[in-house]
C-alpha cells in the first residue's frame, strides 16, 4: 500500500475518471452514488484539540472518491481501487479485518451508519484517492468521510456534519485502533475554497475564514518518524491535564481545560509549577492565543503577521512542547531565510511528519526548489513537497 513520493495523479478530475473506468470494468455497471472528500492540513493550533481549544486548518486540493452501487441481498464487495484489493462481507455486519487495514476505515463508518438504520440491501463499492497515505494529510479521514457521504446517500439517511465527523472518529477508534480527535473529519467536511476552517473543540462550532488568493501552502513531508512517539504523545497529554488541574487550584475562575488559561496567567504562575509541566502547558495556551490573533490578522488582510504566528508556533513546538525534530527544524529554518515565504511550522502531531509553509503563489516554484535542496544538503535524503490550495469540503458528485 506504499505510495511513491506524493503520488502521480495530481488532478482530482483524473482520479474521478480513472475510478469510473475501473468501477465499470470491475462491476459491469456504473455507480449509483459517488462522493468526494478532501484531506486536510493543520495551519495553527497545535495539540489544542484535546485541551478544548481552537484549530485553524484547511481542506486541501487532494482527496478520495468513493463510488457505490446498490446490490440485492446483504452480500457486499469493497475494492481499494489503486491496489485492486477486494474484501467481501455482509453490509449489515461489518467486522474489523486484520490483514486488510484499509477496509476498516470504511467498515467502521458503515457500522456507525448501521446504528442509525440497518441497511436494507448490500452494495458494490470502490474508492480511489490522490492523498499520500500516512503523510499527515489525513487520507484516513478522506476515506471515512467520502464513504460516509456515499453510504448515507445510498441508504437515504440524513446525517448532520457533526454526527458524520463523529462516525468517522469512531471508525478510527474502534476499527482502525487510532485514538484521533475530530479535527481531520471536521476539516474534510467543512472546508471551503480559499478559506481556513476555524474549529472550536469545546463547542464544536466551525467557521470559515478567508485566506486570500495570492498565497498557497507548500507541504514538505520529511518522511521522518521518531521512535517513542506514542509515549511522548501520552506524556504531553498528561502534562496538559496536570497543568489544567494546577491552574484550577490557583485561579479564581473555573478551569476545566487549558483552554481556560490565558498567556498572562501562564506568565504569572509558571514559576510556581513543575518546570516541565509549565513548558508543556505554554504550547497549547500560546497556540489558542495565536489562533485568535491569526483570525484578526486574516480579517485585516495581514498575511505577513499571520505568517509570523506560524513561525512562533513552530518555536513554541521546538522550545516548549518539544515535539519538533531536526528534520522539521531544517525546513522551517530554511523557510525563514527564503524570499516568498511568509511562515512555516510543523503540521500535526510532530516528532517527524510534515512542515506546512505559507508562500506567495508567484514564488512557490523557487521556494519549493530551495527547501528541497536545503533538506537534501543537510539530511542526504529527499523531502516530498506538494503545493496545497484551500479547497471545498466533502460533497456528493453523483446520485
Ligand atoms: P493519514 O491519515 O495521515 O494519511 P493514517 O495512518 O491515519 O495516515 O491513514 C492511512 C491509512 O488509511 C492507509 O494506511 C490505509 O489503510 C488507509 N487509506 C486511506 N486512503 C486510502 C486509499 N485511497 N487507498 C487505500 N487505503 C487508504
Ligand atoms: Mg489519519
Amino acid at each position: 500500500m506504499k505510495q511513491e513520493g506524493f503520488g502521480k495523479m495530481n488532478a482530482c478530475q483524473d482520479v474521478h475518471d480513472v475510478l469510473m473506468k475501473k468501477f465499470q470494468e470491475k462491476f459491469g455497471r456504473a455507480p449509483d452514488v459517488v462522493a468526494y472528500a478532501p484531506g486536510r492540513v493543520e495551519i495553527l493550533g497545535n495539540h489544542t484539540d484535546y485541551n478544548e481549544g481552537y484549530v485553524l486548518s484547511a481542506a486541501i486540493n487532494f482527496g478520495t472518491y468513493f463510488a457505490v452501487a446498490r446490490r440485492e441481498g446483504p452480500a457486499s464487495r469493497l475494492v481499494a481501487g489503486d491496489v485492486m484489493e477486494e474484501v467481501a462481507f455482509e453490509a449489515d455486519n461489518p467486522q474489523p479485518s486484520k490483514d486488510r487495514m484499509w477496509s476498516n476505515y470504511v467498515k467502521g463508518v458503515l457500522s456507525g451508519l448501521n446504528a442509525i438504520q440497518k441497511p436494507a440491501h448490500g452494495f458494490d463499492a470502490m474508492f480511489l484517492g490522490n492523498i499520500p497515505l500516512g503523510s499527515g494529510l489525513s487520507s484516513s479521514a478522506a476515506l471515512e468521510v467520502s464513504s460516509g457521504f456515499a453510504f448515507a446517500r445510498l441508504y437515504g439517511l440524513s446525517v448532520g456534519n457533526l454526527e458524520m465527523a463523529k462516525i468517522g472518529q469512531r471508525a478510527e477508534h474502534d476499527f482502525a485502533g487510532v485514538k484521533c480527535g475530530l479535527l481531520d473529519q471536521f476539516s474534510s467536511i467543512n472546508g471551503k475554497k480559499d478559506c481556513l476552517v476555524w474549529s472550536d473543540f469545546r463547542t464544536y462550532d466551525v467557521k470559515t475564514e478567508k485566506l486570500g488568493e495570492d498565497v498557497c501552502f507548500l507541504m514538505c513531508n520529511t518522511n521522518a518518524r521518531h521512535a517513542l512517539v506514542d509515549g511522548a504523545y501520552n506524556e504531553r497529554r498528561q502534562r496538559c491535564e496536570q497543568g489544567a488541574a494546577f491552574f484550577a487550584s490557583v485561579l479564581d475562575h473555573p478551569v476545566s481545560a487549558l483552554r481556560d488559561v490565558s498567556w498572562a496567567e501562564w506568565l504569572d504562575y509558571k514559576d510556581e509549577m513543575d518546570e516541565i509541566t509549565a513548558k508543556r502547558c505554554a504550547h497549547p495556551i500560546g497556540e489558542d492565543e495565536r489562533v485568535l490573533s491569526g483570525i484578526d490578522m486574516l480579517r485585516n488582510g495581514n498575511l505577513k503577521g499571520f505568517g509570523r504566528l506560524m513561525f512562533e508556533s513552530h518555536d513554541s513546538s521546538r522550545n516548549y512542547f518539544e515535539n519538533s525534530c531536526p528534520e522539521l527544524d531544517t525546513i522551517v529554518d530554511a523557510a525563514q531565510a527564503t524570499p516568498g515565504v511568509l511562515g512555516a511550522r510543523l503540521s500535526g502531531g510532530g516528532f517527524g511528519g510534515s512542515v506546512v509553509v505559507l508562500v506567495d503563489k508567484e514564488q512557490v516554484a523557487s521556494v519549493e526548489t530551495t527547501l528541497r535542496n536545503a533538506y537534501a544538503h543537510r539530511h542526504g535524503s529527499r523531502c516530498d513537497t506538494r503545493v496545497i490550495t484551500c479547497s471545498d469540503g466533502a460533497r456528493i458528485v453523483k446520485g
